[in-house]
């Protein structure tokens, strides 16, 4: 027997028409370099509805993908909504790509039309000779001097939208295309994940259960994330379903700013990766902060000494969240369950560092590696960790990385994991990053957050290094804390109670600054091939 429910199609037009009713007045913060802009969900809605009109006039076919290159804004959050809303695709370019991953990217997802920040045009502009389908670059004035190219491709923002009419939107199919993300290729060519009107709905629904980020009406959020990054997060869609005021800081992403912006708005949510909350923290001390009620951090592993940090000096820890471009990307949160209350801070430190719970809605598994063989969930034993669920991609566009996804329906994440018995995840590595020594491996993960909780170290990233013996051991790159000291004997000294013996790192090397993904994350990548001819001591 089938149910009598209505078949009611999961779609972003009806939440558009909702914002724009119900949150009219709620406010819309962007900054810019010289201050801030305030615009409301009422506004806003209006130039969503006229960028559809604005879509028809430079004759973007029906499906076309609309590139967008730019900052945190409510511009962009507009075409975030109107891309899809009108039956197209939005598609978010990294904006710290390589040059020729961009040009890739752009001509493997066909881009008719790029949006593009004034500030960030001397970027692509240099590019926009490679892409082989891109008609018109819409250039979005946001004050910076850079020089605008007279040519004929050139479209202005403000001239486009000028006289362009509102449009009533509707999309009656669910499963349509609505928002295409690249991975950021750190592990390969950037691959093509396509998100549905139907799993973005769903998804920011979830971002909106008490078990994820919980946001709601009087939520002030700041996604100091980049609306490139793996779909901003679902910060882009959550707040307007919500009705949360947005804060979006624009080209202002330094720590500075940043700190400012979470005081003077009363910032209640905030979230970034670990690089951003390092370098944050100084700039929040000594700052009203009574608003803030969440730090959410993601994207790699949050060290141990940095949530501590942030609990010891600001009273509120961080808390993780792991997910990835192909998990749209909310997988798991740590919101600690009710029982924990009144535990140790020692042990609950422990536990804040672990990535958390799957939300219904996902599916979590870890398997023997090549098998699809179940492994228990007892904390102690590790697999691959496999996802499943109606906001995971089932695929990559054009059928690249086939063999990410198991014929059994999972999404193969490349992270190592165990599981608690409750269901907690806890990520030990990526595959690619564990080193593999002796037929054994170790967690690269481990030994950072162990040395990362050194008072004299700022950042440390270990990796693999060829070893004539062992195959491979860990070496350790470790930038240390302004001012501070310490030597390669007194790091190992430390470690030494902390790993099995045959874990410590057969060298360390100080280095200036860990070099960073394209989305702030350690890159293991670069220090690797910097490395790739080091004799370890020991080898
Ligand atoms: P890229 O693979 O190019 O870095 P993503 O941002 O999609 O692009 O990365 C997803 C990966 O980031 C995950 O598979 C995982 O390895 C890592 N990651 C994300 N969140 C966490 C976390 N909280 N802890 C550890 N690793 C994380």
């Amino acid at each position: 027997m089938d149910g009598l429910m209505q078949s009611y199609p999961l779609t972003l037009p009806p939440v558009l028409d909702r914002a724009e009713r119900m949150y009219a007045d709620r406010q819309l913060v962007t900054a810019t370099a010289t201050g801030v802009e305030r615009t409301t969900y009422g506004e806003w809605a209006g130039l969503v509805r006229r960028l559809g009109s604005a879509f028809e006039s430079l004759g973007l076919s029906e499906r076309a993908r609309i590139g967008t290159f730019a900052w945190n804004t409510a511009r962009h959050l507009a075409l975030y909504w109107a891309a899809p809303c009108s039956g197209r695709v939005l598609h978010t370019l990294n904006i710290r790509l390589f040059p020729e991953q961009l040009t890739f990217v752009v001509n493997h997802a066909e881009d008719e039309v790029i949006f593009v920040d004034r500030s960030l045009l001397p970027l692509l502009w240099p590019l926009v000779p490679t892409f082989a389908t891109v008609r018109h670059i819409v250039v979005m004035d946001d004050g910076a001097p850079a020089e605008i190219p007279d040519d004929p491709r050139i479209v202005h923002f403000a001239d486009l939208l000028a006289g362009a009419a509102p449009m009533r939107y509707r999309i009656e199919d669910e499963n349509l295309a609505a928002a295409m993300c690249y991975t950021s290729g750190t592990t390969g060519n950037p691959k093509g994940v396509l998100y549905s009107h139907r799993s973005l709905y769903l998804h920011s629904l979830s971002i909106m259960t008490e078990q994820v980020m919980a946001i709601r009406q009087s939520d002030v959020v700041l996604p100091i994330v980049p609306m490139f990054h793996a779909n901003a997060w679902g910060l882009a869609q959550a707040p307007v379903m919500s009705g949360a005021a947005l804060v979006l800081p624009g080209p202002r992403m330094q720590p500075g700013p940043l700190a400012e912006l979470i005081e003077s708005e009363r910032v209640t949510l905030a979230a970034g990766v670990p690089t951003i909350w390092m370098a944050a923290l100084p700039m929040l001390e000594g700052r009203d902060l009574s608003s803030l009620r969440l730090i959410v951090c993601g994207g790699s592993a949050v060290p141990t000494a940095l949530s501590e940090a942030y609990r010891a000096k600001l009273g509120l820890p961080i808390t993780q969240a792991w997910g990835m471009t192909e998990t749209s990307p909310l997988g798991s949160m740590n919101n600690l369950p009710p029982e924990l209350a009144g535990r140790p801070e020692e042990e609950l430190a422990e536990i804040r560092s672990r990535q958390g719970y799957p939300p219904v809605g996902v599916d979590v598994r870890i398997v023997e590696p090549d098998t699809t063989d179940e492994l228990p969930w007892d904390d102690e034993v590790t697999g691959e960790l496999q996802v499943r669920g109606p906001w995971i991609a089932s695929a990559y566009y054009r059928g690249d990385g086939a063999e990410q996804f198991t014929a059994d329906g999972w999404l193969r994440t490349g992270d190592v994991a165990a599981v608690d018995r409750s269901g907690s995840i806890r990520l030990v590595d990526r595959t690619k990053d564990l080193i593999k020594t002796g037929g054994e491996w170790i967690s690269s993960v481990d030994l950072e957050n162990h040395l990362m909780a050194h008072p004299a170290v700022a950042e440390a990233a270990v990796i693999g290094v060829a070893h004539p013996k062992w195959q491979e051991r860990p070496l350790a790159c470790v930038v240390l804390a302004a001012g501070a000291t310490a030597t390669k004997e007194e790091l190992i000294e430390f470690l030494t109670p902390r790993v099995a013996k045959w874990w410590l790192p057969d060298d360390v090397v100080f280095i200036d600054e860990v070099p960073k993904t394209s989305v702030g994350k350690f890159s293991k990548k670069d220090l690797r091939t910097r490395f790739a001819g080091y004799t370890l001591p020991t080898g």
